[in-house]
């Protein structure tokens, strides 16, 4: 398995404390993705009836969508530590045994970007999460053998934005499945109304409404507006994020209406102006726009399809009537040209 680059965007340390601070710790205080925290809720009840480790557990989905908040619930509700790290930074398998060996039982240990693990270490996990056995070589040459140590029952969580580029024994040896989808402007608003909050800034409902409508659904992306509004508010002197505060705030962000952000677009105008609005393959279109076409088609293209900007046909992707309103462009009739000419 090829070492693909990071979809997740890297973050100041004062960015992550920041996050920190507004992370939800209860599933209760999570909004949104309802069938997850549902089925989540179930999961933890029973493991902890039956005290037990949680099974495994893989979270896909794009970046900012909670998967990291998620890990640090599920171990606050199974009432277990948390220990976090991600797949590039796990080199050697020498750095996971150290890891697994440390666990308590029935803790959490949380792989962030877990399609980066290199091909050895991912191979040592598989009977550290199957059988909760670690099989270590030591020495090397005519010495070398192997020993076997025991692994506490603990649950593995693995987090990647890159579902596609996760090897098959590895997914399939994750017993619980979730994958987070974009939220809508309602729970986007709520989870604004939420932070506002905890940051004690006073926001009224049409400025957090224009702010949800902006964040390409992400939690992420809102908490950063709202922070941005903010220093708009506060640079105005006013006591209160309103509707004026908010727009001035998103025009001078350059944030666009529909929360779109530049590959988005790039995307969407490389349809319609390269390939006359489609039907165009995922190959072809991720040369045109210079990315990955497993990370178009996992990170971007949901979003652009759920906000019906673009759709998938057994042909391609096409442009939709939305996506040339938004950018004020007509489709190519070649038809009407021809009678132009006429
Ligand atoms: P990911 O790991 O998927 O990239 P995070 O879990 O780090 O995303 O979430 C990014 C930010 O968004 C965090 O600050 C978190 O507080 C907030 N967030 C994510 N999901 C939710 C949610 N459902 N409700 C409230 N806040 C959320």
């Amino acid at each position: 398995m090829r070492k693909s680059k990071s979809t997740d965007p890297v973050l100041t340390e004062e960015e992550k404390s920041f996050e920190q601070s507004l992370r939800p710790s209860s599933i209760k205080e999570f909004i949104g993705q309802q069938k997850i925290t549902d089925n989540l809720n179930v999961f933890i009840t029973a493991a902890r009836k039956r005290d037990e480790a949680l099974d495994h557990s893989l979270l896909t989905g794009p970046p900012g969508l909670g998967k990291t908040t998620l890990a640090y619930i599920i171990a606050h509700e199974m009432g277990v530590k948390l220990k976090i790290t991600s797949g590039p930074v796990l080199e050697r398998p020498g750095d996971l045994a150290g890891l697994l060996t440390n666990l308590e039982e029935k803790s959490v240990l949380f792989i962030d970007e877990i399609h980066r693990l290199s091909p050895v270490v991912e191979e040592y996990l598989y009977s550290a999460m199957e059988d909760y056995k670690l099989d270590i070589m030591i020495d090397s040459g005519p010495n070398a053998r192997t020993i076997q140590l025991s692994l506490p029952k603990y649950t593995l969580i693995g987090a990647t934005t890159r579902a596609g580029m996760l090897t098959s024994p590895l997914r399939d040896r994750f017993g619980i499945k979730f994958r987070l989808d974009y939220y809508d402007a309602e729970n986007i608003q709520k989870i604004i109304l939420r932070s506002s909050e905890i940051l004690d800034v006073t926001i009224d409902e049409d400025a957090s409404q224009e702010i949800a409508k902006r964040s390409r659904g992400t939690p992420r992306i809102a908490n950063r507006l709202l922070r941005r509004t903010r220093d708009f508010a506060d640079y105005d002197n006013k006591n209160k994020i309103d509707i004026d505060v908010a727009k001035k705030a998103l025009l001078a962000l350059e944030v666009d209406d529909f929360g779109l952000d530049e590959m988005d677009k790039e995307i969407i105008l490389a349809i319609i102006e390269k390939y006359n609005g489609g039907p165009v393959g995922l190959n072809t279109l991720s040369v045109a726009v210079n990315e990955d076409p497993g990370t178009i088609e996992e990170v971007y293209e949901p979003f652009l399809i759920q906000q019906g900007f673009i759709q998938r046909t057994p042909r391609g992707r096409e442009a939709t009537a939305l996506a040339y309103k938004r950018f004020g462009k007509d489709k190519f009739n070649p038809d009407k040209a021809k009678s132009l000419f006429k």
